[in-house]
């Protein structure tokens, strides 16, 4: 059946007409997306774009990854649906993957079809096993849009809800750049981690279930702790009985230069919550859990989507991919590279602050010469750089931080061209 390409103004006439408003879209005049392939995208007038956001994390191994797409036909083909009330073998061997693939002794996962649902899960299961229903969570954390996630998401702008859960207590987050404590790394001694028992003593009763924290805040504006940040999170909460609850939703799957984030700190999690990338763009999300852990949820809890034979399958094939092409190693190599390139533009204009990140996942902060957050500015590069053919994101408490995650599967050229292209873009302010 061929596409009928109804343009963008009509789409946001529908969408105004037809959607609820919270559905939000980014550029003046955005572009009707009508085909992907790998690291590319195609508006209906046929203009090329290089994807450097990778539909926020999601499509690590390229849209349309051939591989992938088989898989799925193969399995839309064959069985597309029945319920976990049946068995099937894709949901299981899925689950044995991820207990290879994830670290320590995560061993039994649940299956969702979005990270919402993961870490809507995951504090059920934090609970079930503690007997305890009060949470941490960081500033400028985002888990989610239910009542419980949105409650856990400590980002004015993702809030949007005028009574948030309560029972939940924010800790500073480790903004070295903008440190809540006016430190600095490492003489600070992980201050903002040794606030966490300030926290535990002064804004609950003792009784918390688990401390939810991304690795390296996406939407907080690439926010990436110092090496030693979660090794001392992780004592304070062993100490006090508390689960450590890693959120891996963006941060997954390759895109920091090694499988999960989390590895690069030597940690070890109590939970861990995954989507978005686990499934390259189908709906799948996951927590996974020590047996210990996981074996208190024992009452009946099945999603009728979640991890559905299709859905599995596209993530044994995403595996299996990232696997075979090596991308946490092309994340790594290719990222330095970025990265390189980043700190040489800071040194030609003041405007990028700060520069940080680790491996696909990277971030320029722009600001302005007293150092405030410059979110016009960082609109205009973000336009700029659309109309020349490459998208890439913007997140951060003021919207101020240029955030670049394209599918790991980038070339070094496309890296240059990146590159250059925000050279004109910065030089053009
Ligand atoms: N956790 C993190 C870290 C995220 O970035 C997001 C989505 N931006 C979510 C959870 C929620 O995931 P989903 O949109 O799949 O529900």
């Amino acid at each position: 059946v061929p596409f009928s390409f109804i343009g963008p103004e009509e789409i946001l006439r529908k969408k105004k007409e037809y959607m609820i408003p919270c559905v939000y879209h980014f550029y003046q005049q955005p572009m009707q997306l009508v085909r992907g392939e790998m690291q590319y995208l195609y508006d209906h007038t046929g203009k090329k774009y290089l994807d450097c956001f990778a539909g926020v994390s999601v499509v690590n191994c390229g849209h349309c990854n051939p591989e992938i797409t088989a898989a799925i036909c193969q399995q839309v083909n064959t069985l597309q649906h029945t319920c976990t009330i049946y068995l099937t073998e894709q949901i299981v061997s899925l689950a044995e993957k991820l207990a290879q693939v994830t670290p320590g002794r995560l061993r039994k996962s649940f299956f969702c079809a979005s990270g919402t649902e993961a870490n809507e899960g995951a504090a059920l299961l934090a609970s079930l096993y503690t007997g305890h229903s009060e949470f941490i969570s960081l500033r400028q954390g985002l888990h989610g849009r239910t009542k419980l996630t949105m409650g856990l998401t400590g980002l004015r702008l993702w809030r949007t809800d005028p009574s948030p859960a309560g029972g939940i207590s924010f800790a500073p987050n480790a903004y070295c750049y903008r440190c809540p404590f006016k430190l600095k790394h490492p003489e600070c001694d992980y201050q903002c981690a040794n606030e966490l028992e300030n926290v535990i003593q002064t804004a609950t009763s003792g009784q918390v279930a688990a401390f939810f924290a991304e690795t390296i805040q996406g939407n907080g504006g690439i926010i990436t702790p110092p090496y030693g940040y979660f090794k001392r999170v992780k004592e304070i909460l062993d100490r006090h009985g508390i689960l450590l609850v890693i959120d891996e939703v963006q941060t997954g799957f390759g895109r920091t230069g090694a499988m999960f984030a989390i590895e690069h700190y030597g940690v070890e999690p109590d939970i861990m919550t995954m989507a978005k990338a686990l499934g390259n763009g189908t709906p799948v999300g996951a927590f996974i859990a020590r047996s210990e852990i996981a074996d208190k949820y024992t009452r009946p809890g099945a999603s009728t989507l979640g991890g559905n034979p299709v859905t599995s399958a596209a993530a044994l094939a995403t595996l299996a991919v990232i696997e075979k092409e090596n991308l946490p190693a092309r994340a790594k190599h290719l990222g330095k590279k970025l990265k390189d390139g980043l700190l040489r533009l800071q040194e030609k204009y003041p405007v990028i602050g700060d520069v940080r990140g680790l491996g696909l996942m990277l971030g320029a902060e722009l600001v302005h010469a007293d150092q405030s957050p410059a979110p016009e500015l960082t609109d205009q590069v973000l336009e700029s750089c659309k109309d020349r053919g490459i998208l890439i994101g913007k997140n951060g408490l003021e919207r101020n931080v240029l955030a670049f995650q394209p599918p790991l599967v980038i070339s070094e050229e496309d890296i240059n061209y990146l590159l250059n292209t925000l050279d004109l873009a910065l030089g053009k302010q």
